[in-house]
C-alpha cells in the first residue's frame, strides 16, 4: 500500500488508516443524502462479494458518479477532500475484472484504502443480518447503511466488531516465535493470533492463546497497534509479548509446528525461499519486520 504521509514514529500498518471523515451526522438526514446523491461530483463505489471494480491499471478503485450506478443498497461512508463517498452494495459482481482487498490492497492508496476497509466491513455485516436475532423479523436498513431496526420488535442492531488478538512472542535471546497452520503450504510461518473471550481483557487473551496454541507461558504484553480486519468482522489488536519459558508444544490442531527464529535465522531462510511471511497488508508482518528491524524478503 502506498502511504502519502507518515504522520507519527509508530509502526505503520497497512488497512489501519483514517483518511476519510465519515460524517456520521449525515447519516439520518435524508433530505441531505438525497441531495448529495444527486450532485454529480459524488463519488460510489461498487461492491460484491467483497470485490470491486478497478481501473485499467488494476490496481486502484474505479469510482463512478451515482447516475451510472445500478440499484442496490445504497451506504454512505463519509466524505474525502470535500467530495461525498457511498458504496452501492450489489449481490454479485459485474464481471471477472472486479479485485478484492486482498489482493489490491498493497497497492491502494490510503485514500482508498480507508474508505473500502469501512465499506467491506458494512457489507460483511449486511450479509451476515437480514433478520433479527432476538425476533426473527425481517431487519430493515437505516442510517445511510449504518443501523438495521426491526419492525418487529423495534430492536436497533449495530455493525459489530469482533477483537483478536495477534501477538509476537520473543524469548530472552530476542528470537521471535512463529507458527504454522496444518493447511498451511510448506514454508508458511506467521505471528500467532486468537479471538478475545467473552469478558476477558486483551492482555489475557494473549497469554492465553499463546499457551493454548504453542504451550507457552507470556509475561508482559505490550501494545503495539491494531488494524481493521473486515474479513468478515474482525480488528487485529497487535501486541508484542515476552516469553516466560520456551518449550515449545503445538495443540496441533491451530498451529501444527511452530519454532523461534533469531533475526539471521529469519533473514537466510526468508532470502533462500525456504520461509513465506504474511502479506504486506497484515499486521503480522508489521510486528515480524518491527521486531527484526527492517524490510525481509518472502510473502505469500
Ligand atoms: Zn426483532
Amino acid at each position: 500500500m502506498r502511504h502519502e504521509e507518515k504522520e507519527s514514529h509508530a509502526p505503520e500498518i497497512a488497512l489501519s488508516v483514517r483518511a476519510h471523515d465519515r460524517a456520521g451526522q449525515h447519516r439520518t438526514d435524508d433530505a441531505w443524502l438525497e441531495r448529495t446523491w444527486a450532485d454529480p461530483r459524488t463519488r460510489v463505489l461498487l461492491l460484491a462479494r467483497g470485490k470491486f471494480p478497478v481501473d485499467a491499471s488494476g490496481t486502484s478503485i474505479a469510482w463512478i458518479c451515482p447516475d451510472e450506478a445500478p440499484d442496490g443498497q445504497r451506504v454512505f461512508l463519509g466524505e474525502q477532500d470535500g467530495v461525498a463517498r457511498f458504496a452501492v452494495l450489489l449481490a454479485e459482481p459485474v464481471d471477472d475484472s472486479w479485485s478484492n482487498l486482498r489482493s489490491a490492497g498493497e497497492s491502494l492508496t490510503t485514500a482508498d484504502a480507508s474508505l473500502l476497509v469501512h465499506a467491506v466491513a458494512l457489507a460483511e455485516w449486511h450479509t451476515a443480518h437480514r433478520f433479527c436475532g432476538r425476533c426473527g423479523d425481517r431487519l430493515q436498513v437505516a442510517a445511510a447503511g449504518h443501523v438495521l431496526t426491526c419492525p418487529g420488535c423495534g430492536r436497533q442492531h449495530f455493525p459489530r466488531t469482533d477483537p483478536a488478538v495477534i501477538m509476537l512472542v520473543t524469548d530472552d535471546e530476542d528470537r521471535a516465535l512463529l507458527g504454522r497452520q496444518p493447511s498451511w503450504p510448506e514454508g508458511r510461518y506467521s505471528t500467532l493470533a486468537g479471538f478475545v473471550d467473552p469478558g476477558e481483557s486483551l492482555e489475557d487473551a494473549v497469554r492465553r492463546e499463546v499457551a493454548e496454541e504453542v504451550g507457552v507461558e507470556v509475561g508482559e504484553v505490550t501494545y503495539v497497534g491494531n488494524q481493521p480486519w473486515p474479513f468478515p468482522a474482525s480488528l487485529m489488536v497487535g501486541f508484542n509479548a515476552r516469553a516466560l519459558t520456551t518449550e515449545i508444544t503445538v495443540d496441533e490442531d491451530e498451529i501444527s509446528h511452530a519454532r523461534w527464529f533469531s533475526r539471521d535465522q529469519m533473514l537466510a531462510e526468508a532470502e533462500a525461499g525456504a520461509l513465506l511471511l504474511p502479506s504486506g497488508i497484515s499486521i503480522s508482518r508489521t510486528l515480524i519486520e518491527t521486531w527484526y528491524g527492517g524490510r525481509l524478503p518472502g510473502r505469500w
